[in-house]
């Protein structure tokens, strides 16, 4: 993203900062920033927090997560750091993202969170530096959208497509907004759910079906005061119906908003699931009481407006084995592309990757649009 950003120009608009952490455990809100607060971090026998930090310099120091892939995370890290430190701390990251399937997810992916984050450590080790873009990733879309705009690319805004058109196992063209439009090639950006639907009776393969989603649901609520110092808590409690809150102006100054509060609910679910359908308002009454007892400064008084986001295929579950489901970026069906974030692993899906597969994608394409006569 950083060599993106400066080839748009737009480097400058990065900023960096170590905001504070918290897990919540048992009732209670622990700092979870440094090192040092895992030693300090009760709900823990103090001999669980050594066994846990030595455990994780363990796994910093794994170069190659190949033997990985085949293990699930939930039987390679309790020998390891201890069931009690696995049930208090990673298990409920795991189950954050991925629910109950989290016993299937891949070492591989658990190790691929690890040294992301260990990387974004300041040279002291003892902080996360974590990047901002002032004006968030507007600033990098539209900076695309006008560099794109040079190169003679045309945007087609709010026309969705409803179908790839394929004759004789060639992608021709695409429907969208009720019109058929012909295309020499097609690079599809979409989740394999939606591109399933896109090609109707077009099968893609049996193999490419086997990605699993769990879809995003973000509130966004704009509050009147502060109701915690901490950027992002992580919920370690299976009976709080959300996985972390985000008060993203203790991150950014709420002058930048004119004054006002952020706090982001940010959860991951299965699309069909009851909360992920349930209306803004009946989720707001679902959250409150439970935000209550995570943050006591907060009261639904407080909240001035939200909003509440919803992506059903957000987050690709990666089970084990997941390195044999990984699309092509040359799809079966010639003409057409595939370039999603299922195609990202062994890491956790993120902007930074979208940027390094979208760049193999594209030169794929090139080479092949340049040997092609159409
Ligand atoms: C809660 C949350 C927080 C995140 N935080 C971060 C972060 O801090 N840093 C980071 O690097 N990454 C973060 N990510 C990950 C990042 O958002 C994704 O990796 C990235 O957005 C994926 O890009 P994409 O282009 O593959 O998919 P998307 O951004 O999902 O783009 C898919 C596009 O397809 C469009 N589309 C859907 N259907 C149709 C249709 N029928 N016709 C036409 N278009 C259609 C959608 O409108 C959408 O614009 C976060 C993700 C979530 C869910």
């Amino acid at each position: 993203m950083i060599d993106l950003m400066r080839e748009l120009g737009i480097d400058s608009s990065l900023e960096w900062n170590t905001p504070q952490m918290a897990f919540f455990s048992e009732g209670a809100l622990y700092p979870f920033t440094t090192p040092l607060d895992l030693l300090r971090f009760k709900p823990l026998p103090f001999r669980s927090r050594i066994q846990m930090g030595l455990a994780t310099m363990r796994l910093r120091r794994i170069q190659d997560y190949r033997h990985l892939e085949d293990v699930p995370a939930g039987e390679y890290l309790p020998p390891m750091v201890g069931r009690e430190a696995f049930e208090t701390l990673w298990k409920p990251l795991l189950m954050a993202k991925f629910g109950d399937s989290w016993p299937d997810i891949s070492m591989a992916w658990f190790w691929g969170r690890v040294h992301v984050r260990f990387k974004s450590r300041t040279n002291t080790g003892l902080r996360e530096l974590l990047g901002y873009v002032s004006g968030s990733f507007r600033t990098i879309t539209r900076a695309l959208e006008s560099r794109a705009k040079e190169l003679g690319v045309v945007f087609h805004l709010k026309t969705p497509v409803s179908s790839i058109d394929v004759e004789n196992n060639r992608a021709t063209g695409l429907t969208a907004n009720g019109q058929k439009r012909s295309f020499d090639f097609v690079l599809a950006t979409v989740g394999l759910p939606l591109l399933r639907r896109f090609l109707g009776d077009v099968s893609l393969s049996r193999d490419l079906g086997a990605v699993e989603y769990r879809g995003a649901l973000v509130m966004l609520m704009r509050l009147r005061k502060r109701v915690s110092r901490f950027y992002w808590t992580n919920i370690g409690e299976e009976e709080i119906p959300f996985a972390g809150l985000i008060e993203h102006t203790n991150f950014i100054d709420p002058e930048v908003y004119g004054g006002a509060h952020l706090l982001y609910v940010s959860n991951y679910l299965r699309a069909s699931g009851r909360l992920f359908n349930l209306s803004d308002s009946q989720l707001f009454d679902e959250y409150a009481p439970h935000i209550e007892r995570v943050f006591p400064d907060f009261s639904r008084d407080l909240v001035e407006e939200f909003w509440v986001s919803k992506d059903p295929v957000a987050q690709p579950v990666i089970k084990t084995g997941y390195q044999r489901r990984i699309p092509e970026f040359r799809s079966p069906i010639s003409g057409l592309y595939i370039c999603n974030t299922s195609q990202i692993y062994p890491e956790d899906r993120g902007t930074n990757y979208n940027v390094r597969i979208a760049r193999q994608a594209v030169e794929i394409l090139c080479d092949e649009a340049n040997g092609e006569t159409r």
